[in-house]
């Protein structure tokens, strides 16, 4: 079976390691501190681990899983050390800014997306079958070999994820949607609930909050940098639904002003209708 080599082992690149090596292929890992090597190690992520980039030397497909705005200077400093058929791949949130950086920088290069995820980071957090039943995108480009696409493809099908192949800028725009505007709205809510004036209703508040409120504020409450990075890096995209909610959010203000309960009825039954069109297959899988 092909090496596999995991740049970058975090909460996805523990998780990829985890998944590799259990599959049977040997997976090579290379981290930043010798911290995480060790632990990387002692848990079985990967075969071998190292903090020297020329780990990836012997590998026929190499994950990028390095922080999104490091990403592309990581992949420079990989590349050097590539075999010249090596398929390089990343798994950023995000892709229009970044594939066509990454493409420039090797042939073989293809985007990807696992959209797994959890509310710590980390390789302490990293688990085995974590893209199980979940979305990997991949975005090719009009450059992509078939060949590398395919290769890559069956690896994906190995994690029993549900694999989507896209042009990078749809993904940017569909993750808006799901993902990245979720969370401003998720965290909007929490600030909201805390410019309460009295601290004592808010004590209350917080005491009676259960899973509604647990569901709701889960995405708002999650590590601050993967948030930053999701708006810094797909800000166009964002700043459209952004738009979007609020027209919605000042429709539903405005029928509860005028005391619309009907034209508030037919809204929610909408949302109620909607809904199920984004969430049903997850519980199919
Ligand atoms: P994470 O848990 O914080 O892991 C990032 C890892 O990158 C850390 O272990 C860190 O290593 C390592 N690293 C940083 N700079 C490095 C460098 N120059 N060389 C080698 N290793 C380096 O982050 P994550 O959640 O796995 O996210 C990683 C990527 O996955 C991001 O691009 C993110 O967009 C994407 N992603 C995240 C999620 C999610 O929900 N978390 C979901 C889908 C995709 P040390 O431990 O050695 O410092």
């Amino acid at each position: 079976m092909k090496p596999i080599a995991v740049v970058g082992l975090g909460l996805i690149g523990g998780s990829l390691g985890l998944d590799f090596s259990r599959l049977g292929y040997r997976v090579l890992g290379v981290a930043r501190r010798p911290e995480t090597v060790e632990m990387a190690m002692e848990r079985g992520v990967v075969h071998q681990a190292s903090t020297d980039l020329s780990l990836v030397a012997e590998a026929d497909v190499v994950f990028l899983c390095t922080p999104i705005d490091g990403v592309v200077g990581v992949a420079q400093q990989v590349v050097p050390h590539l075999k010249p058929e090596a398929i390089l791949t990343d798994v950023s949130s995000v892709k229009g800014s970044l594939v066509p950086d990454l493409a420039a920088l090797w042939p073989h290069f293809i985007g990807g997306h696992p959209m797994a995820g959890k509310a710590e980071a980390g390789l302490a957090v990293a688990e085995a079958h974590l893209f199980r039943g979940r979305p990997y995108v991949l975005t090719p480009t009009e450059e992509t070999s078939p060949q590398d696409l395919d290769t890559l493809s069956e690896l994906v099908d190995q994690l029993e994820a549900r694999r989507f192949i896209c042009f990078p800028a749809d993904h940017d725009r569909a993750v808006a949607w799901i993902s990245h505007l979720p969370v401003m709205v998720s965290s909007s809510l929490i600030q909201a609930c805390q410019q309460e004036p009295n601290p004592e209703l808010l004590k209350l508040a917080q005491a009676l909050a259960s899973s509604g409120f647990r569901d709701t504020s889960r995405v708002g409450g999650g590590v601050p940098e993967l948030g930053t990075l999701m708006a810094r890096y797909n800000r166009e995209a964002l700043l459209s639904s952004i738009a979007l909610y609020q027209r919605q959010l000042g429709q539903i203000r405005a029928l509860v002003e005028v005391e619309d309960w009907d034209g508030l009825h037919h809204f929610l039954a909408q949302t109620q209708a909607a809904r199920p069109a984004y969430i049903d297959k997850m519980d199919e899988a």
